[in-house]
C-alpha cells in the first residue's frame, strides 16, 4: 500500500503546476500525501499494521517531518476521501487557507511523533475515540510546535541564502570551472608619466590600449604628489576634501604633522578623511585585497579590506603578479573550500613604486629608467597572461591608472629660498616641491606674501598664492585649514632650495648635479604631470582601442565603484560607467601621441658630480626645527651611492646589474628609515631627497 501510495504521490507531484509548487510546497506534498492516502481506507487499511506505519512514518527524511503530517491530517479532518476527490484547485484553495490559518495542515504530525506511544496504544485498542479536551491542548501543543518549527526554518533558510547564495549571484560568471563576481583589478604604476608609454619600451600596455579604453592622459589632482593622489584615486575626493593634503604638511588644530613614510603618524586614522574605495565595498559585502596602496594600512577599526599587504618597497614585481593570482584563485562563494574569513576579492588593488623610484633617482629622460618602465610593462604583461590562463581575460576588469609624471630637474633650474623669504620667519614649511608657508607670526603672513611677490617679480619659474585669497580655482586646493596660508609653487623642472644645503650659485659654478633628478608635486595640468588610466573587460564593453576625453582622477573611484558593481559615496568624481568613448585612438582625427618637452638637463652627469650632489634631503633638514642629522646624511650617502656609472672594468650587462642592485639597496634603507616606525627626520616635514614620491 505505501507503495502505491508513493506512486499516486509521484504523478500528483507530476501533474501539479510549478506555481502551485513554489506556493505551498512543504505543505502541499504533505496535503497531498494526505490526500491519496485518505483514498484508501486510513483507519482500517494503511495504518492497521504498526509495521507499516513504522514505515510510512520513516519513509522520507527532511525535517519537515512529512510522515507524520501525512498520517496526522485524518485525525482533523474526517472528510478526507472526499478532499481526496476534489478538484485540484479545491485542494489548492484549502492548504492556503490552512497555511494561513496556523499551518494547520501539518501539525498534528507532530503530535503523532512526540505521543508515539500513546497513540499506537489507541491503536492497539482499537479505538479512535479521543476526548475533546485532550483534542483541544493537543492542538495548542502542535500549533506552538508548528510555529516554533516555522521559525527555526526560516531561520534555516536566512543563514542557507546568505551562505550559498552572494548578493551578486545572478551576476556571477563562469571561467568554465568557478563562478566569478565582477571583479576588477586596479594597478597602479607609480610616477608612470603619460608619454612612457610612447618609447616603445611597453608593448604589453600599448596592445592592453589597443584592446581596451582609455584618454590619452589623466590628469592627476593638485599637489600632484603619492599620497594625495593616490588617496583622491581611492576616494574620487580632491586632496582637500580628503585631507591628505600632501606628502608632509602640519595639522594647526592637532598641532601634529603628518608625514607620510612614518607610519607612527602617517597611519592614524585622523589624517584620511572620506571612504576609500576599499571600505565602500567592504561596507557592500564585497571583498578587496589592497596590495600597498598608500593609505590602506590605516588602523581603521571597522569594514576594512579583507586583505591589506603592508608596503614593502623592494618587493620584486613578479611576487605582484603571484600575489594578484593567489587572489584570483580563492575559493569563491560558490565554490568547495571557501572560507567565510578569506574570501575571493572582487576589487585587487596593487601598488608598484618603481618607475617612480627610478624616475626621482635617475630622472625621466635617463637610460636607467627605460629598463624600470619595460620592468613594469612586463609585470602587467604577466598579470594578463594569469588572467588568461585563468580564461579570466573577458570575466576580470583590469585597469590600469598612474599617479603623476616625472618633471627632470637641473641645477640651473634652482631658486634659492632666502632670495624669496627668511627661513627664521617661518614656522613649517609643508610640501615638495611646491613650499606651503606658515609664518611664525600669521599677522606677518599679508607682509611676506607681498616681499615674496617683490623679490619674484623677475622670476617667471615661481608661482606665489595667498590659500585664501588667489590661489587657482582648478587647484581645489583652499577649503582645508591643513593647506598651509602662504605657497611657492615652482614650475615643472624647477626647484626651491635653502642656502644651508646648497648655494645655487656656486653649485652652478661647479657643476654640482642636482638630485632628486626626476621631481613632479607641479602644476596637475601640466603635460609632464600627465598620469594614465586605460581599462579593459566586461565593466568597458567598447570597441578595441577606445578613447575618452582626459579626466581627472578624482573619477576613478566612481568608475571602479561601477565595475564591481557597488553604489560610490557622493565624491568630486562626475563621470560613470560606461564610459562615453569619442571615438579610436587610431582615427585620423586623434590627437598625436604627444611626449611634452621636459626640460633638458644642462650638465651631463659625471662621478665627481655625483659624489657632490646635493640631496634634497639635506637641503630640507636644515629647515627643520628638530633634526636628526645622522638620518639626514645617512639618506645623502645612500643617494649619492646609489648613482652607478659603469667603468671601463664592467660589461654593460654587469654594470646594470650593479645599478639594479644599488636601487634595490637604496629602496631597502629607504624602507628601513621609514617602514621601521622611525622618521627620517623629526622637523617641519620636508624630508623628500631621492624619496620624494
Ligand atoms: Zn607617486
Amino acid at each position: 500500500m505505501p507503495a502505491s501510495a508513493r506512486e499516486t504521490i509521484g504523478r500528483r507531484r507530476d501533474s501539479d503546476s510549478a506555481d502551485e509548487r513554489t506556493l505551498i510546497d512543504p505543505l502541499s506534498d504533505d496535503e497531498r500525501y494526505g490526500s491519496e492516502v485518505s483514498d484508501g481506507d486510513y483507519d482500517h487499511d494503511i495504518l492497521e499494521s504498526e509495521d507499516e506505519r513504522e514505515k510510512l512514518l520513516t519513509r522520507k527524511d527532511g525535517i519537515f517531518g512529512n510522515k507524520g503530517i501525512r498520517i496526522g491530517r485524518r485525525d482533523r479532518n474526517a472528510p478526507t476521501k472526499q478532499r481526496g476527490k476534489r478538484g485540484h484547485n479545491d485542494e489548492l484553495s484549502a492548504l492556503m487557507y490552512e497555511m494561513e490559518e496556523g499551518v494547520g495542515a501539518s501539525s498534528s504530525s507532530f503530535e503523532r511523533r512526540s505521543s508515539e506511544s500513546d497513540e499506537r496504544r489507541l491503536l492497539a485498542a482499537g479505538t479512535h475515540r479521543q476526548s475533546q479536551k485532550k483534542r483541544i491542548w493537543r492542538r495548542v501543543g502542535i500549533y506552538g510546535s508548528i510555529a516554533g518549527l516555522f521559525f527555526v526554518l526560516l531561520f534555516a533558510a536566512y543563514r542557507a541564502s546568505k551562505s550559498e547564495h552572494p548578493k551578486n549571484a545572478a551576476t556571477m560568471v563562469s571561467n568554465g570551472t568557478h563562478l566569478f563576481a565582477p571583479t576588477t583589478i586596479l594597478i597602479s604604476l607609480d610616477g608612470f608619466r603619460a608619454d612612457f608609454l610612447y618609447r616603445g619600451l611597453t608593448p604589453t600596455l600599448n596592445n592592453f590600449v589597443a584592446e581596451g579604453i582609455s584618454p590619452k592622459y589623466m590628469m592627476p589632482s593638485f599637489p600632484s604628489v603619492t599620497f594625495p593622489n593616490h588617496f583622491t584615486l581611492a576616494t574620487g575626493l580632491y586632496p582637500e576634501a580628503h585631507g591628505v593634503v600632501g606628502n608632509s604638511f602640519w595639522d594647526e588644530d592637532l598641532q601634529k604633522e603628518f608625514y607620510y613614510t612614518d607610519p607612527e603618524r602617517s597611519l592614524q586614522p585622523y589624517w584620511w578623511g572620506g571612504e576609500p574605495i576599499w571600505r565602500t565595498a567592504e561596507r557592500q559585502d564585497t571583498p578587496v585585497a589592497v596590495h600597498m596602496w598608500p593609505g590602506s594600512e590605516v588602523h581603521s577599526e571597522e569594514f576594512r579590506p579583507a586583505y591589506v599587504d603592508k608596503y614593502n618597497g623592494s618587493e620584486i614585481l613578479s611576487k605582484k603578479v603571484d600575489r594578484v593570482m593567489e587572489f584570483l584563485d580563492t575559493p569563491g562563494p560558490l565554490d568547495i573550500g571557501v572560507k567565510s574569513d578569506q574570501p575571493r576579492p572582487q576589487l585587487i588593488m596593487t601598488y608598484v613604486p618603481n618607475v617612480d623610484a627610478d624616475g626621482h633617482m635617475y630622472g625621466p629622460n635617463s637610460t636607467e629608467i627605460r629598463q624600470t618602465i619595460n620592468d613594469a610593462d612586463t609585470m602587467v604583461g604577466n598579470i594578463l597572461k594569469g588572467l588568461e590562463a585563468r580564461n579570466l581575460t573577458d570575466i576580470v576588469n583590469v585597469v590600469i591608472v598612474s599617479d603623476h609624471g616625472m618633471a627632470t630637474t637641473d641645477t640651473s633650474r634652482l631658486v634659492q629660498l632666502e632670495d624669496l623669504v627668511d627661513p627664521n620667519e617661518i614656522e613649517h614649511i609643508d610640501g615638495w616641491p611646491h613650499f606651503g608657508l606658515r609664518p611664525k607670526k600669521i599677522s606677518e603672513l599679508e607682509r611676506l606674501h607681498k616681499q615674496i611677490l617683490d623679490r619674484a617679480q623677475n622670476m617667471t619659474n615661481i608661482e606665489v598664492y595667498l590659500r585664501d585669497k588667489d590661489t587657482p580655482e582648478r587647484y581645489h586646493f583652499s577649503q582645508n585649514e591643513r593647506i598651509a596660508p602662504l605657497w611657492i609653487i615652482p614650475k615643472a623642472g624647477w626647484a626651491v632650495i635653502a642656502k644651508a644645503d646648497g648655494d645655487v650659485e656656486e653649485m652652478k659654478e661647479n657643476g654640482v648635479v642636482y638630485h632628486p633628478r626626476g621631481i613632479h608635486g607641479y602644476d596637475h595640468e601640466h603635460p609632464l604631470m600627465r598620469a594614465i588610466f586605460v581599462a579593459r573587460g566586461p565593466a568597458f564593453p567598447h570597441k578595441p582601442n577606445s578613447r575618452v576625453e582626459p579626466f581627472q582622477n578624482i573619477n576613478v573611484y566612481n568608475i571602479i565603484c561601477d565595475s564591481i558593481g557597488i553604489t560610490p559615496l557622493a565624491n568630486n568624481g562626475t563621470l560613470r560607467l560606461p564610459l562615453k568613448p569619442v571615438g579610436l585612438h587610431s582615427d585620423e582625427d586623434s590627437p598625436l601621441e604627444e611626449t611634452p618637452e621636459d626640460p633638458v638637463p644642462s650638465a651631463k652627469p659625471s662621478p665627481s658630480a655625483s659624489a657632490d650632489a646635493v640631496p634634497i634631503s639635506s637641503a630640507t633638514v636644515s629647515m627643520a626645527t628638530t633634526v636628526t642629522p645622522a638620518k639626514a646624511s645617512k639618506t645623502a650617502s645612500s643617494t649619492a651611492s646609489a648613482k652607478p656609472t659603469p667603468t671601463s672594468t664592467e660589461s654593460w650587462w654587469q654594470w646594470l646589474t650593479h645599478s639594479a642592485e644599488n636601487v634595490e639597496d637604496w629602496v631597502d634603507e629607504f624602507m628601513k628609515d621609514h617602514f621601521t616606525g622611525k622618521p627620517i627626520q623629526e622637523g617641519t616635514g620636508m624630508g623628500k631627497g631621492g624619496s620624494a614620491v
